[in-house]
């Protein structure tokens, strides 16, 4: 399997899980998540079409954004450490992983010295796992008023990597519990917020996820192949 077959099968279970849902495909977004993977592969996958990546690692995205010759959007999806912001500005379109106050302020002083607006997702920590980052849902109200205090900060939604399980079934309930997280913050009537996104869904279980409302998968592995 391409690359290129891997994308339209997925573009096809995109459809199937839409149609179940009773939602429009266009609703939902693929992010092909590339970390790992050279900049030939995102070319190859532009190439065929695909046009919106997610990176993990700022040097390692760094790195590509120099290389990748095909016209493309980017969303940074990873842990990211404050003193790394700086090199995300005017390159990423969305950065899902906001998950404390001091890296929001410290994008919107990134972005505010360019006067532009940055588009954030708030991550939330379902299961308030040790291990992960993001808000627990406990929290993400807090967070959610005092980040959106910052002038050049916009939030546009809420990501969750929740815990994993062989059968996608048993995430269900999360990604339902990130859609009613979301419908709290809508009331919230939160400045200059715009709470449209999702971000859910990875290669095992994004089917589920489309089915829970997801607009943004997350999907590496189903289209790149295992990384090593
Ligand atoms: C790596 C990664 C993904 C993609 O995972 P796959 O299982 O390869 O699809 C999605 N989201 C985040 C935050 C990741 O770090």
């Amino acid at each position: 399997m391409t690359i290129a077959d891997n994308l339209q099968e997925i573009s096809r279970q995109i459809q199937a899980s839409c149609e179940r849902a009773g939602r429009a495909p266009d609703e939902v977004r693929l992010v092909a998540v590339s970390k790992k993977k050279p900049a030939a592969d995102i070319d190859q996958a532009a190439a065929a079409g695909q046009r919106l990546f997610g990176e993990s690692y700022v040097q390692e995205f760094s790195d590509k954004f120099a290389l990748v010759r095909e016209p493309v959007d980017w969303h940074f999806i990873g842990a990211l450490q404050s003193n790394k912001v700086k090199h995300l500005q005017g390159k990423v379109a969305l950065i899902h992983s906001v998950d404390r106050l001091s890296l929001a302020k410290e994008i919107n002083r990134q972005w505010g010295k360019h006067e532009a607006i940055a588009d954030i997702l708030l991550q939330v920590n379902l299961a308030a796992e040790e291990s992960k980052a993001g808000a627990t849902a406990a929290e993400l109200v807090e967070l959610a008023h005092q980040v959106a205090t910052l002038p050049y900060i916009r939030i546009r939604g809420l990501m969750c990597l929740p815990p994993f399980f062989p059968d996608p079934e048993q995430v269900r309930p999360y990604f339902r519990q990130l859609r009613e997280l979301i419908n709290q913050l809508r009331m919230l009537d939160l400045p200059r917020a715009e709470l449209t996104e999702l971000s859910m869904g990875m290669s095992h279980d994004y089917q589920v996820a489309i089915e829970e409302g997801a607009t943004l998968i997350r999907v590496g592995t189903a289209i790149f192949g295992a990384r090593t």
